[in-house]
């Protein structure tokens, strides 16, 4: 994480991409613009094509001139991408590459998803309200590593027989790297952190589990605890308080984030942060691009501001304007107001746009 700049004047990539990209990102960007006077800062938006909209213009999910716009600028603010008018592109050039390639070009090795329940939102979680209301997590995902990128991988046919295989591969630096991440962000919440893997049976767990097991000297203010991920899975369902951070390595991560995101009620609500050793970070919602919901106004906008939460906290050390806008969004909810995903009959339904002001006025 970074300190705050003395000069406060930053410039944000701002890539919207396609569906409810656009419509989130507005409001992301109206709430930056609320705190920006408030609290000192000064932005610079610079909006880059990415997904769907860059191949209907360059024929490709992730142009040059967008990468070339992300790396000048000191923060990529990101919406959503994909959609039914291009699922038929050949799969090196479907939309949601745009942001493998920006995750590999900025060398982004940790992702790092919270779960928060808001105590209004309690009732939408598919979880009894005695289980799910500590649930406070994050998880810190190895992003770059692993089974999604080992080689060999393949298929091959031998005497009519057809096999197909994957490499689960990682190095020490690659654990070391992701698990000083997660013992710094233990440090400013509950000092927790369970390293999940498979070590009774994989032997990169087994390398993992002791690359932890040594970062955790540097940590001492931090306890550290291991879990086998099945075992994980299913404490994330019977008693999720007990975590603070998680610390995991990709395949895992995939799932168990997943699942913790569905303990909070909606996907519309989650935020996400890919770090790397240097700038520029990217921050996005977990959702995709909606096209059922596209263009009705209905998305919920809050995923997409607590990303740019994340930003003003992780790029820009800007700790203060980034808790006033989680305190905005939990206000709002407080006050009833509420999208379509998470409206349940009670309270005040409005549109994305709506809940956006909403926000900007709690700030
Ligand atoms: P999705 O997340 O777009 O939608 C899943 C469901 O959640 C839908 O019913 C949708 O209406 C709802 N939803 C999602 N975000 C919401 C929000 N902010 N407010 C209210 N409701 C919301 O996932 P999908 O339907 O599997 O995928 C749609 C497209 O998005 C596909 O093209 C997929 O490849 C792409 N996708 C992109 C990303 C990304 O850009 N990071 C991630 C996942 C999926």
């Amino acid at each position: 994480m970074l300190e705050r700049r003395k000069t406060a004047m930053y410039k944000i990539a701002v890539l919207a991409g396609d569906g409810i990209g656009p419509e989130v990102m507005a409001e992301a960007v109206k709430v930056l613009r609320a705190v920006e006077k408030k609290f000192g800062l000064e932005f610079e938006f610079r909006e880059g094509l990415a997904g769907g909209a860059a191949i209907d213009v360059h024929g490709m999910p992730l142009p040059e001139s967008t990468v070339k716009l992300c790396g000048e600028c000191d923060a990529v603010l990101f919406g959503a991408v994909g959609g039914p008018k291009w699922d038929g592109v050949e799969s090196r050039l479907r939309p949601e590459r745009a942001i493998l390639g920006l995750r590999k070009h900025f060398g982004l090795y940790a992702n790092l998803r919270p779960a928060v329940l808001f105590p209004p939102l309690i009732d939408a979680s598919p979880l009894k309200r005695e289980i799910v209301e500590e649930l406070d997590l994050l998880i810190v995902r190895e992003l770059t590593g692993g089974l999604y990128f080992g080689t060999p991988k393949g298929r091959d046919e031998s005497g009519g027989k057809v096999r197909a295989f994957d490499t689960m591969t990682y190095t020490e630096h690659e654990i070391e790297r992701v698990a000083h991440i997660a013992f710094k962000a233990a440090q400013k919440r509950r000092k927790r952190v369970t390293s999940v893997d498979k070590a009774n049976v994989l032997e990169t767990s087994r390398l993992w589990r002791e690359v932890v097991e040594k970062v955790a000297a540097a940590y001492p203010d931090v306890e550290l605890f291991h879990m086998y991920v099945d075992n994980c899975s299913m404490q994330m369902v019977i008693n999720p308080g007990q975590f603070d951070v998680i610390l995991t390595e990709n395949t895992f991560g995939d799932i168990l984030s997943d699942e913790s995101a569905v303990l909070t009620g909606s996907i519309g609500m989650l935020p996400s942060a890919s770090l790397g050793d240097k700038q520029p970070y990217l921050y996005e919602p977990t959702h995709g691009s909606a096209p059922d919901i596209a263009g009705s106004g209905r998305a919920n906008p809050i995923a997409c501001i607590l990303s740019a939460s994340m930003m003003l906290e992780y790029s820009f050390g800007a700790s203060d304007a980034a808790s006033a806008i989680k305190q905005a969004v939990t206000r709002a909810l407080n006050g009833g107001y509420r999208t379509a995903d998470i409206y349940s009959g009670k309270g005040r339904l409005v549109s994305t746009a709506e809940m956006g002001d909403i926000v900007v006025d709690y700030i």
